[in-house]
């Protein structure tokens, strides 16, 4: 149904051609609909009005209005960088406000001895205070402002800035906007759900997010605009959950046979952990009701993960199916290919190793042995996704540290079959709970919450780099005590030249500080080819070398139980969970194990929370809310990050989680009445359902 909202934004008054282009092609703002949802990201009091003296002392850098007299004019500089100043003041003190551009504009419309209310952000230029490009208004034509007190402040670009287009140009578009759009506005939520949980109705909700005029009525058109978008998102989830567990199209698994026994009482050296036996059984109760298992596997570093999933690998083989393992990095591929033969040796399931870099000859071989039905664990990276790798019969895919693979990957794993084979995915990140219901929603969660018997709490230290010294000690008693270290460098994209300089300079001081023959060093980064990297993983893991220096390429998976010391340099660089990961490397064996971060004097308030809360806790379950927490929600809200196939406009999957509790739960309760959202009275949820599901069958939930 076309609606006045479809138009194009050429049509509103103040934009046109070019101006429409640029909306676009800036802000993705394409029909009168897109403007109407694009929210002012935060509010500025106009009732209020600064005194310049005021400002100096108590302002940073935020929006404040003052009221001024223009004193007179100046001119600086020639050319780009002539300048155009107004000199202004108020009863107590003076200002500058400076034009960059649009000087001519800026010129002609702005007279001295008259009072205008400025808005900006004001700035100490030169020890005067400044506003650069401000907005101005005549008091008088300030008196009758229709639309309350609070007023929107629109993020804009600076193409957009030069062309009237600042966060004003965009407030007064709105406000054209508002009076052609406002008879349009169709309820989307039925009055039902609205009165149950206190919603004010969708026409007040947008005209009070753009034009509130108290906090009151802002916070309510916020909270029915999240919730909203949460509810919708959440019927999307749980109808594509439902629709994959009412299909009866997975394979069985209903038999504990040879394979699995052997494995088990044979081979298995430890007795499993409660947690691993109990995920053992969830995942024995999926595999038999011949729905698809569609299943997340949470558990911190070195809780026994990988090992749940080769028991589950076995049990398939014991039902005549084929599994595959895919991981992100070859490293890892080759050392889960190399402990799974091991745990294998003497039995009859046979496993084999595909990534980017194996040889042709082999590849074409396994590629037959695979089809034939004669491989039944597949191990390897990407390269499993390729065309042709083609199975037999493939029954089980297992996905380790799933964070690295995008939604698309994922996907592409269950077209191998006719029939979707069931799905294990791995992560070591710990995902908090309200980003799990909507990232993760349509899985079944499973938990790791023990580490095997006999680890000790690796020991976190902070050092700064001035106490280098002391770390090189520590180090030597450890290697003295038969121990082996790791030396881990930040690798951030941006400033790979510098890193590797890092990398190097100390590779250098540490093989001075540590020599030949006593010592022996192995190093692995991203510009060795595999055979070096594996080359210098194979000495540190024999033993050979008693230091491992590294760039974070041994972030995920590495498995070397004598080593027991994990430096991390300029740990500020690094994200918590990163850290965490890093951290996860030592502390396999039953030795007491150390994470030393090192970092420079100076650190932002973030880094130092990071490194404060990597000290005091082991837990990544408390880091990964800090990490949510420090980041803030745009990080994780964004489509790439966080593997979720849409942006939200306006609630944080971090802070509202109130909301998302609220909203997954009054979803549960319509789909329990009502799955398939067929009822008259959820006509309005089946349409909004729709819109939020569309992008997101690409995820976990190809069935349709
Ligand atoms: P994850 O994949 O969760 O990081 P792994 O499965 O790689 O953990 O296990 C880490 C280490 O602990 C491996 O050396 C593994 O053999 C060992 N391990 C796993 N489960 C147990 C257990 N129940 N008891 C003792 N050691 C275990
Ligand atoms: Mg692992």
């Amino acid at each position: 149904m076309a609606s006045v909202l479809d138009n194009g934004i050429k049509y509103l008054s103040g934009v046109g051609e070019r101006r429409a282009a640029l909306l676009e092609r800036e802000l993705g703002i394409r029909t009168l609909g897109d403007l109407l949802y694009y929210f002012p990201f935060r509010y500025v009091d106009r009732t209020r009005i600064y005194r310049i003296a005021d400002i100096r002392q108590e302002h940073g850098s935020s929006y404040v209005q003052i009221r001024v007299r223009i004193q007179g004019f100046s001119y600086q500089g020639a050319g780009a960088k002539r300048r155009f100043i107004a000199h202004v003041s108020d009863e107590s003190g003076t200002a500058e406000l400076l034009w960059f551009k649009g000087i001519k504009w800026v010129e002609k419309r702005l007279e001295t001895d008259r009072d205008y209310i400025v808005f900006g952000r004001p700035t100490l230029f030169r020890n005067r205070l400044s506003m650069v490009h401000p907005e101005m208004e005549l008091v008088e034509r300030m008196v009758n402002r229709p639309n309350g007190a609070l007023q929107g402040v629109y993020s804009t670009t600076e193409a957009l800035s030069e062309n009237q287009l600042g966060t004003k140009g965009i407030y007064n578009l709105v406000c054209n906007l508002w009076p052609l759009v406002e008879g349009v506005i169709t309820e989307t939520l039925p009055e039902r759900i609205r009165r149950a949980n206190g919603l004010v109705g969708l026409r007040e909700a947008l005209h009070d997010i753009h034009f509130p005029s108290s906090p009151q009525s802002l916070r309510q058109a916020e909270y029915r605009l999240k919730f909203e978008e949460l509810f919708g998102i959440q019927l999307g989830i749980l109808s594509r959950r439902a629709t994959r567990t009412t299909r009866n199209d997975g394979f069985l698994f209903p038999r504990v046979g040879r394979h699995f026994n052997d494995f088990y009482f044979k081979k298995l050296p430890f007795e499993l952990t409660q947690a691993q036996k109990r995920v053992i059984r969830e995942i024995r109760q999926d595999t038999a009701t011949g729905h698809q298992m569609n299943r997340l596997l949470q558990g911190d570093v070195g809780s026994g993960k990988t090992l749940v999933a080769l028991m589950t690998m076995l049990l398939a083989v014991d039902n005549g199916y084929q599994s595959c393992l895919m991981v992100p990095t070859e490293i890892l591929a080759g050392q889960h290919y190399a402990s799974i033969t091991g745990f294998l040796d003497g039995l009859e399931a046979k496993a084999a190793l595909l990534t980017g870099s194996t040889r042709l000859r082999d590849r074409r071989e396994i590629l037959d042995r695979l089809a034939a039905g004669e491989i039944d664990i597949l191990i390897g990276t990407h390269a499993l996704l390729e065309e042709r790798v083609q199975f037999a019969n493939l029954g089980f895919v297992v996905i380790d540290e799933q964070h690295r693979f995008g939604v698309e990957q994922r996907a592409r794993m269950w077209t191998k079959n006719m029939r979707p084979p069931h799905i294990l995915v791995m992560t070591a990140t710990p995902i908090p709970r309200t980003l799990a219901m909507t990232l993760y929603g349509d899985l079944d969660v499973s938990v790791i919450d023990e580490l095997p018997p006999g680890r000790k709490p690796i020991v976190t230290r902070h050092l700064y780099d001035s106490q280098r010294l002391a770390l090189y000690g520590f180090m030597k008693r450890q290697i003295e005590a038969g121990r082996q270290v790791y030396v881990v460098y930040p690798l951030i994209k941006e400033s790979e030249k510098m890193d590797y300089k890092d990398l190097y300079d100390g590779y250098e001081s540490i093989s001075r500080e540590f020599p030949l023959p006593k010592y022996c060093l192995s190093a692995v980064h991203g510009r060795m080819s595999a055979e070096e990297k594996e080359e210098g993983m194979r000495a540190f893991k024999n033993g050979e070398t008693q230091i491992m220096v590294a760039t974070s390429v041994i972030e995920v998976g590495v498995d070397v139980p004598n080593a027991t010391v994990m430096v991390i340099e300029s740990a500020e660089r690094f994200g918590l969970s990163q850290l965490h990961q890093l951290r996860g490397r030592v502390g396999r064996g039953s030795e007491q194990s150390y994470c030393i971060l090192m970092s420079g004097e100076k650190l932002s308030r973030e880094a130092r929370a990071r490194i404060d809360a990597m000290v005091e806790t082991n837990d990544g379950f408390r880091l990964s809310e800090l990490d949510l927490k420090l980041r803030g929600s745009g990080d994780i809200n964004g489509t790439r990050q966080s593997g979720m196939a849409f942006d939200l406009k306006i609630a944080s999957l971090s802070r509202d989680t109130a909301i998302v509790e609220l909203s997954r739960r009054v979803a549960e309760e319509v789909l329990t009445e009502d799955p398939r959202l067929e009822k008259h009275e959820n006509l309005l949820l089946a349409k909004l359902r729709d819109r939020f599901s569309t992008s997101g069958d690409t995820d976990f939930g190809m069935i349709s």
